[in-house]
């Protein structure tokens, strides 16, 4: 998006003299603040997702090599890497928009209910063959699997 930089040279938030592009002084940008509607808008979303190459100089030494960015940022080499916050907000941003419909969450939880019936029944199966159990208890797993086995061939969960 094109910027507009305003002819005079008087800082709009601090009045003090601009030489370039920013105040030297408050680090405003020396630029038009009567925007229409279109570019106040498209101003306000590339706000947030205008990063430059930011994100890739960020994300990429995040996963390749730890430690890296809390170097950078202990050492006050900050302007050249993504805000942590922001970084955060941006990757969950990402997240919720392109994982989380494509999530299938009865199927998972349906994995999750089998899996644990799984465990349930190698658990009662395994009681079952030691051998310190009364003959009360051995018909009581012995029913507990029955009931088990009849719902994983019917496909019924856990209740
Ligand atoms: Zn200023």
């Amino acid at each position: 998006m094109k910027k507009h930089y305003r002819v005079e040279n008087n800082c709009l938030n601090c009045s003090e003299l601009v030489t370039g592009k920013f105040c030297s002084e408050c680090g405003q940008e020396n630029i038009e603040v009567r925007e229409n509607f279109w570019s106040l808008l498209t101003h306000s979303v590339s706000h947030y997702f205008h990063f430059d190459n930011k994100f890739f100089n960020s994300f990429i030494p995040l996963i390749t090599k730890p430690g890296y960015l809390t170097n950078e940022y202990n050492a006050g080499r900050r302007v050249s890497h993504l805000p942590p916050v922001t970084m955060y907000l941006f990757i969950s941003f990402i997240f919720f928009l392109f994982v989380l419909p494509h999530q299938n969450w009865e199927a998972q939880s349906y994995k999750v209910l089998d899996q644990g019936r799984e465990k349930e029944l190698f658990t009662l199966n395994s009681k079952l063959k030691s051998s310190n159990i009364s003959a009360q208890e051995r018909t009581n797993i012995e029913k507990k699997i029955d009931i088990l086995q009849s719902q994983k061939n019917n496909g019924l969960n856990i209740s």
